[in-house]
This record gives C-alpha cells, structure tokens and sequence, in this order.
C-alpha cells in the first residue's frame, strides 16, 4: 500500500531527525560548557556540576543552527533566566504582527506534519 510505505518511510525520517537533534544538541552544549565558565549569564548563579543540568545554552540569536567553535553564539543561563529570555521575545515579537500567519494550515502544531506533503510530491 503507497500510504502505508509513506508513513513507515516518515517514520524513518521522524526518527533520524529527532536523533540528529539530540546529537547536534549535545554537541553544542558540551561545547559550551567547555568554553564558558558555569555561570548564568543573567543571574549570576554559579553551578557546579551537581545542578549543572540546570544551566542551559542559549543561542543569542535564536538560531539553533548558527554554532560557531569560538562559542560566540552561545551564552549559558540558568533554566529560569533561560524561560524568561525566550519569553520576552515572544512577547516583543509575535505580539500581534504574527497572527494572521498561518491560521489556515491546521497541520503546523507538528514540526515533522509538513513532511508527509514532502513525500507526496515526490516520486
Ligand atoms: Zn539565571
Ligand atoms: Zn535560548
């Protein structure tokens, strides 16, 4: 059955994604810790490396994808200051410019939905 081999195939490419993003994630935060020092850079809280899962790597520009080795992308914040940075960015940004984007398309809530779409089109 085609849809059958669609979804199996998506799957598949559910599963390499979520795994390349828990790899590049990993990466990037063993990275940081290594360049920076163990304090949030909001804060100031200090971790040692019992509450260390509690310092997070933030990217300055939001983009997960922009890693340069020098770190300069990174800053290392606690989870508290970490949620309160990405808040105040939703709250000066998608304030009311984003929402007519978008409505239309109920398949949005999954970033992986659009991939079925991917698959159809091709042969
Ligand atoms: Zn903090
Ligand atoms: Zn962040």
């Amino acid at each position: 059955m085609q849809s059958k081999k669609i979804s199996d195939k998506l799957d598949k490419i559910v599963a390499d994604a979520r795994l390349a993003v828990e790899k590049r994630e990993k990466g990037y935060r063993a990275r940081a810790l290594k360049i920076h020092p163990w304090i949030c850079g909001r804060c100031a809280r200090e971790f040692s490396r019992e509450g260390l899962q509690e310092l997070t790597v933030h990217h300055r520009d939001h983009d997960h994808d922009n890693n340069p080795p020098d770190g300069s992308n990174w800053e290392l914040l606690c989870v508290y200051c970490h949620d309160n940075e990405h808040s105040r960015h939703i709250d000066s940004g998608y304030g009311d410019a984003g929402s007519d984007v978008q409505k239309s398309d109920t398949a949005t809530h999954s970033p992986f939905a659009n991939l079925a779409d991917m698959l159809k089109h091709k042969k």
